[in-house]
């Protein structure tokens, strides 16, 4: 069985189409790949407005945005300290490098 879809306009098997309990057939009136486009598109309009979001909290906030930001490279210069203290010992001394 085919339905066409509403968006792309292409008749696709219903198993194409996902499924929605409250419409007359069951099913969405767009196919799964329009569906997941539609979705994909609302979030990433969701995204940009989370985005201008914060954009604009930074610029109503610039000394919570110093504050966070020196805590950032606080915890980054330890995380950053501690790796290259591991670093050192893994590093083999010079002596066991020798070569006669
Ligand atoms: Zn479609």
């Amino acid at each position: 069985m085919e339905k066409e879809c509403h968006k792309c306009h292409q008749f696709k098997d219903i198993l194409e189409f996902n499924k929605m309990a409250r419409s007359k057939d069951g099913l969405k009136t767009v196919c799964k790949k329009c569906d997941r486009c539609y979705n994909e598109e609302r979030y990433a309009l969701k995204k940009e407005k989370i985005i201008s979001k914060v954009r604009e909290w930074q610029n109503n906030n610039p000394e919570k945005v110093k504050l966070i930001k020196e805590n950032y490279i606080k915890h980054h210069k330890n995380k950053v300290e501690i790796l290259v203290k591991e670093i050192e010992k893994e590093k083999p001394t010079t002596s066991e490098h020798h070569i006669d």
